[in-house]
């Protein structure tokens, strides 16, 4: 007869794979805004599973061990809560730089720990794979740490870290050279692994390096930076897990690190930009163009000013509206008026769709997110492939709060920061009213040349309130 005589170990690695089943499908429940609060729920229920199961069966956990863990634990999840509840969602960019660069200097510390516990020992056994899992981490973890640390400082707009990207000649071979060291200090390690120094070198460099490959980054291209830094944060989590040879940690730094990495190229897609131009281009090196009108100023040419009532004419009248949302929406909070007035549209027979830019907004999926909360159906949001073709159909495109992602300069004006990127076809519509307070630029720092086409009128106001206005001039028609 068969026996199954199961080890300890064996419960062990069966725990972890259940919890990587977890972990897989609360990833493929998060690709869609429907289901991933589930998905978050069952990812958080496996990693209640690998954290449970390491508690107690790895470590080992005694009475004192235990205290210290539950101490260290709650004091993260109070900062971790209290920083949660109050960051806006405008601020949620520079909340997961400062995660991941939190994960980041977490894989750099235990690979660290892991060294100098193995190296106290009367006769270390070193692993020359371990050895090797010691310096990656700690080179990707401090490159993860440092470089969280500027994009957090750029996108906060703090003085000390300038939004655009800064460069110097030479830049690209002084980092070749530094990770040429960071690797070399790691042969170092595995030839001598009682080189102590050499550990501390990687950790020194891989922190200046961090620093080095994000200042050259700046203006729109942030948001591809957070993503690639979310996926370091993973890889640096899953060479820790090496370290420690644990399974649940590599399996989950893996899926962090690749599914950061698929994030980061949809948005270099979505800018139709490489990687490496990302990375090392310096796009916006030389500022925007100056912006105008209200609170603006310099450029002579003239925009049309439309009053609420005006749009209102041209609504009713649209048969088809699409709607851009954009960061104005989001910093106005006007979710729920929008909502309230694609409602009253549609009640009045007008077609109403939702027109989504990959980059829209200051996170990825930022406007899906605020629409979701709003309770707009999910089968009105079109992304930028479903939505540029019905453009030449729509009566009204109706930018709310949105301008880089509007911006016709990026199709023909070579010049541009933004040339290249794929943007949302709004001047192909019959009409198009933009609401924004001013001429001011958005996030690139580029005048939109929409403003000033013969089809375009402005309605000049806050998000909220010229969206509220816009609900009671249909209602009073
Ligand atoms: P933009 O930043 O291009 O423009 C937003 C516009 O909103 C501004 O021109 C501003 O004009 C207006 N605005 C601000 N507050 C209000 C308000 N209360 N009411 C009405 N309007 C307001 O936003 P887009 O969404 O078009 O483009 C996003 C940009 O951000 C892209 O360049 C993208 O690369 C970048 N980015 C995207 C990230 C992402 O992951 N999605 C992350 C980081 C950056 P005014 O001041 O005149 O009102």
């Amino acid at each position: 007869m068969l026996t199954l005589a199961l080890s300890k170990a064996d419960y062990l690695n069966l725990a972890y794979l259940g919890a990587a089943v977890l972990f897989i499908f609360g990833l493929k429940l998060l690709s869609s805004v429907k289901t991933a609060p589930k998905g978050n729920m069952v990812s958080a229920l496996g990693m209640l599973v690998a954290c449970v199961v390491t508690l107690f069966y790895v470590t080992g956990a005694t009475a004192i061990s235990l205290a210290w863990i539950g101490g260290a634990m709650a004091l993260g999840a109070v900062i971790g809560l209290t920083l949660a509840l109050k960051v806006q969602m405008t601020g949620m960019p520079q909340m997961v730089a400062l995660l991941n660069g939190f994960g980041g200097i977490a894989s750099l510390l235990v690979a660290i720990a892991d060294y100098l516990r193995t190296g106290a020992f009367d006769e270390p056994i070193w692993r020359w794979d371990g050895l090797a899992a010691t310096g990656l981490a700690v080179l990707i973890g401090g490159v993860t740490f440092t470089g969280s640390l500027v994009a957090f400082g750029k996108l906060q707009g703090l003085k000390i870290t300038p939004g655009r990207p800064i460069q110097f000649p030479g830049q690209k071979a002084v980092i070749a050279l530094m990770i040429l060291g960071c690797l070399a200090l790691t042969g170092v390690l595995i030839a001598e692994p009682e080189s102590a120094w050499a550990v501390w070198a990687i950790v020194g460099v891989s922190m200046l390096l961090g620093i080095l490959l994000v200042v050259g980054i700046g203006g729109a291209d942030m948001p591809v930076v957070i993503s690639l830094l979310n996926s370091y944060s993973g890889i640096a989590a899953s060479m820790a897990g090496f370290v420690l040879g644990n399974q649940a940690l590599i399996i989950t730094g893996a899926l962090v690190g690749a599914s950061g990495i698929i994030l980061t190229q949809i948005m270099c897609k979505a800018m139709n930009r490489s990687l490496l131009n990302v990375l090392f281009g310096g796009v916006g090196a030389t500022g925007g163009s100056p912006s105008a009108g209200p609170g603006g100023g310099q450029t002579q040419q003239r925009v049309r000013d439309m009053t609420a009532e005006d749009v209102a004419i041209q609504l009713e009248a649209a048969g088809l509206v699409i709607i851009v949302p954009g960061y104005g929406m989001a910093v106005a909070q006007a979710q729920h008026a929008v909502a309230e007035l694609g409602e009253l549209l549609e009640s009045r027979g007008i077609a109403v769709r939702y027109a989504i830019h990959p980059v829209a907004g200051r996170m990825p999926g930022h406007m899906n997110v605020l629409l979701a909360e709003a309770n707009v159906p999910y089968e009105a949001l079109l992304d930028l492939e479903q939505v540029n073709p019905e453009f030449e159909q729509a009566g009204v495109a109706l930018v709310i709060g949105a301008n880089d992602v509007t911006n016709p300069a990026a199709r023909h004006d070579t010049g541009s920061p933004i040339y290249g990127m794929p943007i949302l076809d709004v001047d192909k519509a019959r009409s198009v009213v933009v609401i924004k307070r001013s001429m001011r630029s958005g996030f690139a720092g580029v005048e939109n040349e929409l403003y000033f086409m013969p089809n375009c009128g402005m309605l000049f106001g806050d998000a909220k309130a010229m969206t509220q206005a816009l609900v009671n001039a249909v209602e009073d028609m």
